[in-house]
């Protein structure tokens, strides 16, 4: 846990998102600004600032995260029209929290390039 990070803070309840899926080690949150019909943040509990820190010991973590997030948008009615699941890493990635999450964007057509 880090002491100023928001997403800690919601990981050990101090802070109460709009959780929509949670285990032991991941939890899934609406995002404050969606940028589509569902915009869910997905989350480890534990403090990871940038995927650059990942370990290889972090590699169950990852895939437990994806396939929360694969089980999310099945329950979001999203899964079969399709949907994104984006990672921001530093500046130019557009990363503005620093504790690793996946946002699950869909409901609506994505463009892609990204802009
Ligand atoms: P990123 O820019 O990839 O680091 O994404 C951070 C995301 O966290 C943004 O989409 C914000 O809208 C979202 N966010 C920031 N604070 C909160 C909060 N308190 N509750 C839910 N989402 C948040
Ligand atoms: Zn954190």
């Amino acid at each position: 846990m880090s002491d100023d990070c928001i997403f800690c803070k919601m990981a050990s309840g101090e802070i109460k998102p709009d959780i929509v899926h949670e285990t032991d080690n991941v939890l899934a949150f609406r995002d404050l600004n969606p940028q589509a019909p569902t915009h869910v943040l997905l989350i480890p509990r534990q403090h990871i600032a940038t995927l650059d820190e990942l370990q290889e010991a972090d590699q169950d973590l990852i895939g437990e995260i994806v396939l929360a997030a694969t089980e999310v948008a099945r329950n979001e009615g999203i899964a079969e029209r399709g949907y994104r699941l984006i990672a921001n890493h530093q500046a130019d990635g557009g990363q503005t929290v620093f504790h690793i999450h996946f946002h699950l964007v869909g409901g609506r057509p994505m463009n892609w390039p990204p802009g």
